[in-house]
């Protein structure tokens, strides 16, 4: 399906952003979830200091990156496994996925994940894939 985004194709861009314009709006195509993952409608997104830590190179990402990961919404449908939401729940994101097996995510600190904070680094979800192609 075709989506919304706001995209990042090149860190370090001069401020101030208003006039370098480092994010682009524009249509992008998002599959539709696989095992484990759910596909959410979008109702808010925020951009906060990690996006903008991108933005300016202070934390190097794979380009080009879609941003603003504080986002909350609703389900609008579920891949195969997923049992714990349905459609219509309303859900936030994370700055780092959680996998629920590691140390820190079994002693209840999901944000500090440690296959979360790879895949984060690398530009993929937990499973190591990308659902946005551009
Ligand atoms: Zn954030
Ligand atoms: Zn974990």
């Amino acid at each position: 399906m075709k989506i919304k985004a706001a995209v990042l194709y090149e860190m370090g861009k001069p401020r101030p952003y208003n006039e370098s314009n480092p994010l682009v709006i524009e249509e992008v195509d998002l599959s539709n979830p696989l095992q484990g993952e759910v596909l959410v409608k979008i109702h808010a997104a925020g951009l906060c200091h990690s996006d903008l830590s991108v933005i300016d190179g202070n934390r190097p990402r794979p380009m080009p990156m879609v941003l603003g990961h504080e986002a909350a919404g609703e389900v609008i449908e579920c891949g195969p496994g997923v049992n714990d939401l349905k459609p219509g729940d309303h859900v936030v994101f994370s700055f780092v996925p959680s996998c629920g097996h590691c140390i820190p995510c079994m002693t209840g600190r999901p944000a500090l994940c440690e296959p979360g904070a790879a895949a984060n680094a690398k530009g993929t979800l937990l499973s190591g894939g990308v659902r946005i192609k551009n």
